[in-house]
């Protein structure tokens, strides 16, 4: 089970090191720890989590390993400041920074060209899903994925992230066994996850961990879902 804290462009270095200072106390055994702050805070959290079990991953990054590139990372800049990971295709960059999905299979490829792990994330919108489309626009956004030791999948309907909306744990299910039947690597569901849901999201057997945004922003509330995944047999 994983369980990965998006932070987005919340907790810049001091607040971010304060968390770390706190998290890296709270023996989260049983359970793949990665948070993923802002790219100013990764170094600062990297060093804090040294030699804990918990791994650092950033929310972007660019596809290529270096070049002309004004404002971007790469690849292998993460890996050189100790980062094992990174999101792509958030629906945030999607919906705000015109990501395509072959863009976001662009950055894929990179990232996992360079040895880092990726979380890429997929998920149709609250109309996509009303007019029927869920099935076609998860197929869509899978296809840019190859099956890689190093990928996971995302499912985060973008009707359900940040909304306080979240997906029955039977819609979850459903969504993830889609998913597992076109790519065979494992998924995890994003979108409002809570501690007091966090059970019965996780308890599904297509569901392999959880891409935790606004509640992993709190101490509390992150390590109670970190220790709820504990606690589900694998
Ligand atoms: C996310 O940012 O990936 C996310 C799922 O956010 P939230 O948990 O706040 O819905």
């Amino acid at each position: 089970m994983l369980i990965a804290a998006n932070w987005k462009m919340y907790k810049a270095p001091a607040e971010a090191a304060e968390f770390c200072v706190r998290l890296r106390d709270q023996h989260l055994d049983g359970v793949n720890v990665v948070v993923c702050p802002p790219f100013v805070s990764l170094a600062v959290v990297v060093q804090l989590l040294a030699g804990t079990e918990i791994g650092v991953a950033a929310q972007n990054a660019h596809w290529e390993p270096e070049g002309p590139f004004t404002g971007e990372i790469s690849p292998p800049m993460l890996r050189e400041l100790g980062v094992y990971g990174v999101i792509v295709g958030h629906s945030e960059r999607r919906q705000y920074f015109g990501e395509t999905d072959e863009l976001v299979g662009k950055r894929a490829r990179g990232a996992l060209a360079a040895g880092l792990f990726v979380i890429g994330c997929i998920g149709e919108t609250e109309t996509e899903r009303e007019q029927g489309r869920t099935e076609e626009v998860l197929r869509r956004q899978i296809s840019v994925f190859e099956p890689d030791d190093n990928l996971v999948i995302a499912y985060e309907p973008v009707w359900a992230i940040g909304t306080g909306k979240t997906a029955t744990p039977e819609l979850a299910q459903d969504a993830h066994a889609l998913i597992k039947s076109v790519l065979d690597v494992p998924v995890l569901y994003g979108g409002s996850v809570k501690p007091d849901n966090a059970v019965s999201l996780l308890t599904q057997s297509h569901v392999d961990g959880a891409l935790v945004g606004g509640a992993s922003l709190d101490l509390d509330s992150f390590t109670s879902i970190c220790r709820a995944a504990a606690r589900i047999p694998s």
